[in-house]
């Protein structure tokens, strides 16, 4: 099978929002306490579509960085200034304080590098699925722009890694089959070389989480995220009253191992994918959103159901934004 390359732009993209949609109830909840409310969880989306309103502010800054790569023809630094700002009109859903406090003071006219977070927060890595489409063939350019579109509003290196780890997956995943699979060594091999050979500590803590899910992929469901719930998280960040339970943390080294850790559990189908990422428990609606990003670009679009396509709001406008995307990254490249 050859491989339809904007169908899997549009299945990424969509994928982060059907992701976002359907964790966005659950976000703040145990995993213990969410799959108490069905048992069927594919019923419960059509009966109770009310709840699936709407996706949030991974989606948003996600469509956002999609458009500041079509209007800039690749990363412009200027283009995504403006339409990270841009997205204070929208208005942000659920914003994570690392986006909204360093985005406010961007308006505010305050330089990017002073504006910056500090926060190790998942909120650049859920918005980077756009960068990994837009440079899937050019691998260096793919590394520096997923840390430069980082950079801007998080300073702290976990929030790069995070962006470049999910970058690098998929383009792995692009060019993937599947009906015929991948190799799950190489794709660890991808993603942990992505951010190795730096002198930084936390990226190398990164890639021991990494090599340590490897090895622990045979682990249920519920005992992987119980474990890697919280993978990374310094005092005084740590939740203690979460310990030992399913509760994703907003770090971004958390959430993306969880994130991983999921999709690779559930590689059988999208809808089966996106159903267990959405319900990770503690920060559902961005593990939908980062491992939605992945199954999209793996499973494309023409994998995803008509209802769950349908269930997303302006499901048209996301279509039309991947094309764009798809249509600036053919004329680049
Ligand atoms: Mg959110």
């Amino acid at each position: 099978m050859e491989i339809n390359l904007l169908d899997k732009f549009q299945g990424c993209l969509l994928g982060v929002a059907i992701g976002d949609t359907l964790g966005h109830p659950f976000e703040g909840k145990l995993r213990s306490q969410i799959h108490t409310y069905f048992d069927d969880f594919d019923e419960f989306v059509q009966k109770n579509k009310s709840l699936f309103r709407t996706y949030t502010d991974d989606t948003q800054l996600t469509l956002h960085t999609a458009e500041a790569l079509i209007k800039g023809n690749g990363f412009k630094i200027e283009y995504f200034l403006d339409e990270y700002i841009n997205w204070l009109d929208d208005p942000p859903i659920g914003p994570g304080y690392g986006c909204i406090s360093s985005i406010r003071k961007l308006k505010l006219g305050v330089p990017w590098k002073e504006a910056a977070s500090n926060s190790g927060g998942n909120g650049t890595t859920m918005r980077i699925a756009p960068v990994g489409l837009y440079y899937c063939k050019d691998p260096k350019a793919l590394k520096t722009t997923a840390i430069k579109s980082s950079i801007i509003t998080h300073s702290h290196p976990a929030a790069s890694a995070g962006a470049v780890v999910i970058a690098s997956a998929i383009v792995f995943l692009i060019d993937k089959n599947p009906e015929t699979g991948f190799s799950i060594d190489e794709f660890f091999e991808v993603i942990t070389n992505s951010i190795a050979n730096t002198q930084d500590e936390i990226w190398e803590e990164f890639i021991k989480i990494l090599n340590k899910l490897k090895s622990k992929l045979n682990i249920p469901i519920e005992s992987g995220l119980i474990k890697f719930s919280q993978a990374g998280v310094k005092s005084p960040y740590f939740i203690e009253d979460y310990l030992g339970q399913a509760f994703v943390h907003p770090y971004t080294i958390s959430t993306v191992v969880c994130a991983i850790f999921i999709f690779l559990k559930r590689l059988t189908s999208f809808k089966e994918c996106i159903f267990e990422l959405a319900t990770a428990g503690g920060d559902s609606d961005t593990v939908g959103a980062i491992g939605g990003s992945l199954a999209g670009a793996y499973f494309g679009i023409q994998n995803i159901s008509p209802d769950l396509k349908k269930l997303v709001k302006n499901d048209k406008k996301i279509l039309k934004i991947s094309e764009d995307l798809y249509i600036s990254f053919k004329e680049k490249y």
